[in-house]
């Protein structure tokens, strides 16, 4: 080894070293730890069924939701705008909670400011941080929209943005042109889906309605030509590509309403900058003359779909995350109703070859059985896509409760669906569970397969069971947020994804009999 060369070991191989495996039998002599007996004897118990009864009738504490606070969404949606400045009214470690969690998924920093609230404003009232905060923030980072949110403080005192952003402006700290949108984020309630969908609503219709343009679906020379999309809390950067490269394929126009890819896929040039890309603010008021608006997130997006047909008019179409073969299909169809196109021959070209991957590998996943968790919407393209294959969802977790789109429930539609195919009969869905509930169900119903997010691999651990990571947050592995996982391209990549998981099972558990070569 060269001299110059630094050793960084990994903590798993750090903290196996002497010194700190003396440390940490010295600390135990003022722990009082239980014997290693006990603790043994409490695990096996934890992995029983008799604990699984007891863990399902646990009512008054919920451990390892599947979900995120709501201003985390409003931080993801603000970004999604030209030159936009995420601005957290509440406490700082709300803030560093999203930006961390974002920039671990993303591995990108996220530029967000709070008004880093505590006990004083607390007692009096945030609105002296608000200005102070929009002060500083519009001076130091310079960008030409304010994106504010609250966090559960500044909801539980009820502090008043409308008003303090009318004082701030008073005050003369940002002057009547400069915009400032803005939404309520108490995350005692809902999740990072909700306040997603509030902050992308609240820009909206703020821009909408400031710049006094009448919505008239269809018309106007450029934006009555385009089409509306949006993609939600999108976890995937190379989903905004692959949209792209459907739309482009259509030859159609379009905006994309609410694209935080630029930001979180910046290059590294030695220079950095706050804003990459986004939505362009003088789009927005435009978008309302569209022809229609596309939404593949229909659970999440429940109010800017409201807002969308209600005040601009216009016809939407609204869908969950477009994965699998019928998927995408789907979203073809829909793209292709919109704008009144024909299905370009490339897309259907590449469906074929999609076709005949997922028979080359039909044999390795007939029959699998899998766990899923993840929001609504994915979990709505994750189950098509099980079934599509052969493969048999088993255990469902939605920690994000039963949110409903069209009067329609997300549990009415995702068991529908489940009836629909044989695949489906063995499956359960659990509504507003965790992912504790979903360890004891991986020991005791045990599955060959698990899908989710990275919080999902200490119950597969647990249980044995290979864990394929797909959705938010995707901490524990680099880059998967590149590779779309919608269209068909994002078809092939997962099936790309989990039958390698399978072959990889099937390797690591060779008999020694034969270690194929070939499959
Ligand atoms: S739940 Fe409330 S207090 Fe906790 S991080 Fe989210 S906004 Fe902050």
């Amino acid at each position: 080894m060269s001299k110059d060369r630094l050793e960084i070991p990994d903590y798993n191989s750090l903290f196996s070293e002497e010194r700190y495996v003396q440390q940490r039998a010295n600390k135990k002599q003022f722990e009082a730890p239980c014997s290693e007996q006990d603790t043994a004897e409490a695990l096996a118990y934890s992995k029983s069924a008799e604990y699984m009864e007891k863990n399902f009738d646990r009512k008054a504490v919920v451990i390892n939701p599947h979900k995120a606070c709501q201003p985390l969404g409003s931080v993801m949606a603000a970004l999604g705008f030209e030159k936009t400045l995420p601005f957290v009214h509440g406490s700082q470690g709300c803030n560093s909670y999203f930006r961390s969690h974002l920039s671990r998924h993303f591995k990108e920093p996220t530029p967000a400011v709070s008004s880093s609230m505590t006990e004083d404003a607390a007692v009096f009232g945030g609105m002296n941080n608000l200005i102070d905060g929009l002060e500083n923030s519009i001076a130091l980072y310079k960008p030409e929209m304010v994106a504010l949110c609250t966090t559960c403080m500044a909801e539980v005192i009820g502090d008043d943005l409308s008003s303090f952003i009318g004082n701030a402006r008073v005050k003369g700290v940002i002057s009547e042109e400069f915009p400032v949108a803005f939404c309520n984020t108490p995350s005692f309630v809902g999740s990072h889906i909700t306040g997603y969908d509030s902050m992308l609503k609240g820009i909206l219709s703020y821009l909408y309605e400031r710049s006094g343009i009448k919505a008239n679906p269809g018309s106007g020379e450029e934006s009555g030509e385009k089409l509306n999309v949006m993609l939600g809390f999108e976890p995937y950067t190379g989903n905004f590509a692959e949209i792209r490269k459907i739309l482009d394929a259509f030859d159609t126009k379009y905006t994309i309403l609410g694209d935080h890819s630029g930001n979180y896929d910046s290059p590294a040039t030695g220079e950095y900058e706050y804003y990459y890309g986004g939505t362009k603010l003088a789009d927005v008021p435009l978008a309302a003359n569209a022809l229609g608006s596309l939404s593949l997130q229909k659970y999440t997006l429940k109010k800017t779909q409201e807002f969308i047909s209600g005040t601009w008019n216009q016809q939407i179409t609204a869908m969950s995350t477009p994965l699998g073969i019928t998927g995408t299909d789907k979203l073809l169809e829909a793209i292709s109703e919109l704008t009144g196109l024909p299905v370009p021959a490339s897309l259907t070209e590449e469906r074929g070859r999609v076709v005949d991957a997922l028979t080359d590998s039909h044999p390795y996943l007939h029959g699998k059985r899998v766990a899923l968790v993840g929001d609504p919407d994915l979990l709505i393209g994750l189950i098509g896509f099980c079934l599509e294959v052969g493969m048999e969802p088993v255990h469902i977790v939605c920690s994000n409760g039963d949110v409903d789109f069209n009067e329609v429930k997300f549990k009415e539609e995702a068991e529908a669906l489940l009836v629909s195919s044989p695949y489906g009969s063995e499956a359960t869905l659990y509504i507003g569970n965790d992912l504790w509930h979903m360890r004891s169900l991986l020991l005791n119903d045990p599955v060959d397969l698990a899908i989710g997010s990275s919080h999902l691999k200490f119950a597969a651990k647990d249980a044995d069971v290979p864990l394929v990571r797909v959705g938010f947050p995707i901490l524990d592995r680099h880059h998967m947020h590149r590779y779309p996982i919608i269209g068909y391209q994002g078809t092939l990549n997962l099936l790309t994804l989990i039958v390698n998981t399978v072959l990889d099972e099937l390797d690591r558990n060779n008999s020694g009999f034969n270690y194929d070569l070939v499959r």
